[in-house]
């Protein structure tokens, strides 16, 4: 736990049009936790983690995320059913209802940071109807020291009311629940949904749009830690591909799950002070440090507790998308502050549900790019409201849904960057093996760590390319052995045990890459389209 003083500061939000609230400022987590089970909002965990529900909403709703068309935003947004035009009036006649409502109730704020290199720092006021939510932003953003908090000035507000319900025809929302990110008012805006992933994922798409346009800086949806030798990996992956997993590595110092930002001074860091872990079917045997992350401090989401408080990871009753929120240095080796030096390896995840891709093969540069512009996956159920059986899924620079601007444009920033660095770029399928889902499994954890450190290590890094084999559908180069995996598990067609089958899948996958770069290949060089599979059916 941090050093706690008591802060005497207190503030009004009268200037937020929030009249006669009785303003909670910047309680201290054990407060928060303590006010929330007083409540009848939450209960504690045997591990001491205060469990919540977070009510209706379990994941974020991508369809009800608007953005206010205005001044800044008209010319540089990538309009479209990702980024949702919302009306300037609209937004204020909104805004001004949600106060309304927040008004004369007791209220939860706090003054947090997002970005740890203090040449980047955005700050940040959020607002709460409720004090877990409030828990939530405690551990997720930057906690500013008592001096800091002394002159703070908050830039970005966030205003967070899941109880107020939007009536759609009177207010311009598809239906009741919504977030509306205003770069104009700097005014984050969410409500009807109390799933806390929507505050987070918010400033993230607000810094995906600054951080690009204003400071030269490439926002990334990925995780990434350093090893001994100062080494930095970074992990992009769309939700359930592992970013979360495989960056919390007790052999190496975490530098953040989920959100970085790689500047002009060849360096990176977390926007975040907090991870936000999905728990399903968690073990610690298989994942300890998140295991033992889950403490008093810890916020569980979702999660179905027995009498004495334990907690069932394997129950899914409310969703398949249970998580825990917990500040970083909940994580024994952490770096601090939450920055590194450009990465030497990339890896992209990929939970590849057709279990065709191979589980680690190396990717040339125009490959690089061809794959972040796809950003394959096969989306795991749970995470967004409505998806409840796997499919294949593309979402661009792995996070389609939180980048404003056209994907080409943090594409051709990171593949300078790339180049520049002379980073290794490596494909991971953490998804299926042996068959597709339904037939196959999931890969062994334990296997995807081998690979991954085997990269890091330098064991797959130094070979050359006569130990790999060149894929006959990717084109992707697939190393023949690796220390500490079976070499039957590195060759997907091998463990179908049927070839036919296996090419048909692949195909049909290479079909469904195909038909989904089309939209992409007017911005894309003749290299780049070159990087894509090398067969499809026809
Ligand atoms: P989000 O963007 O939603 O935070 P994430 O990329 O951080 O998602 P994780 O939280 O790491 O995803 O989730 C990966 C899940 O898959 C975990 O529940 C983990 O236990 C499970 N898993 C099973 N097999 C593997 C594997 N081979 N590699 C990585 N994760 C695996
Ligand atoms: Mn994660």
């Amino acid at each position: 736990m941090e050093n706690y003083s008591q802060v005497t500061k207190t503030i009004s939000l009268e200037r937020y049009g929030i009249k006669n609230a009785k303003v909670n400022y910047q309680l201290s987590p054990e407060a928060l936790h303590d006010i929330s089970i007083e409540k009848g909002l939450g209960i504690e965990a045997s591990s001491g983690a205060l469990a919540v529900n977070t009510g209706e909403f379990t994941g974020r709703s991508p369809k009800d995320r608007f953005i206010v068309k205005d001044a800044i935003t008209k010319d540089k947004i990538w309009w479209g059913n990702i980024n949702i035009p919302f009306e300037v009036d609209q937004f204020d006649k909104l805004y001004n209802k949600v106060v309304d409502y927040l008004s004369d109730k007791e209220i939860f704020v706090r003054d947090s940071y997002a970005c740890a290199d203090d040449d980047y720092k955005l700050s940040i006021r959020v607002i709460n109807e409720y004090p877990w939510s409030n828990q939530f932003a405690y551990n997720m953003f930057l906690r500013p020291t008592d001096e800091e908090l002394e002159s703070f000035s908050p830039e970005w507000t966030v205003v967070n009311a899941p109880g107020f319900m939007a009536i759609p025809d009177a207010d311009g929302t598809r239906q009741h629940n919504f977030a509306i990110l205003n770069f104009t008012k700097k005014i984050a805006l969410i409500g009807g949904t109390g799933y806390t992933g929507e505050i987070k994922k918010g400033i993230f798409s607000a810094l995906n749009f600054i951080l690009p346009v204003f400071k030269d800086t490439l926002p990334m949806h990925c995780s990434a830690n350093v090893g001994k030798e100062g080494d930095t990996a970074v992990f992009f992956g769309l939700s359930g591909t592992g970013k979360t997993t495989l960056s919390t590595d007790p052999n190496r110092s975490l530098i953040g799950d989920d959100e970085h930002g790689w500047t002009k001074e060849n360096t990176i860091f977390n926007f975040e002070g907090g991870c936000y872990a999905k728990v399903i079917n968690l073990s610690r045997d298989n994942e300890p440090e998140i295991f033992d992350a889950i403490k008093k401090g810890a916020i569980l989401e979702n999660v179905i507790l027995d009498a004495s408080g334990h907690v069932d990871f394997e129950d899914i009753s409310i969703t398949q998308n249970t998580r825990v929120s917990y500040p970083i240095h909940h994580i024994e080796n952490i770096q601090v502050p939450s920055m590194g030096k450009n990465p030497k390896n990339i890896f992209f995840l990929t939970a590849d549900a057709f279990g065709v891709i191979p589980p680690i093969s190396k990717l040339t540069p125009s490959q690089a790019a061809y794959h972040f512009i796809s950003g394959y996956t096969a989306k795991v159920a749970g995470t967004e409201a409505g998806v409840k059986e796997p499919q294949p899924s593309f979402s661009a620079c792995f996070g389609a849904p939180f980048m404003p601007l056209h994907p080409s444009k943090y594409a051709e920033m990171l593949s300078k960057k790339m180049t520049e660095a002379g980073v290794n770029v490596w494909l991971i399928n953490t998804g299926w093996t042996g068959g597709p889902y339904g037939v196959g499994t999931r890969m062994k954890l334990k296997y995807t760590r081998a690979m991954i450190n085997a990269v890091l290590d330098g064991h797959l890094g130094l070979y050359n390319y006569d130990d790999y084999h060149i894929h006959s559908v990717f084109g992707v180069a697939q190393p023949r052995t690796c220390p500490g995996v079976p070499t039957s598990v590195l060759s997907p067609r091998a463990t179908w045990n049927d070839d036919e089958a296996y090419y048909t899948m692949a195909f049909k996958l290479t079909n469904a890459f195909r038909e989904n770069f089309k939209k992409f290949e007017d911005h894309c060089s003749e290299e780049i389209r070159r990087g894509g599979p090398q067969r499809y059916a026809f």
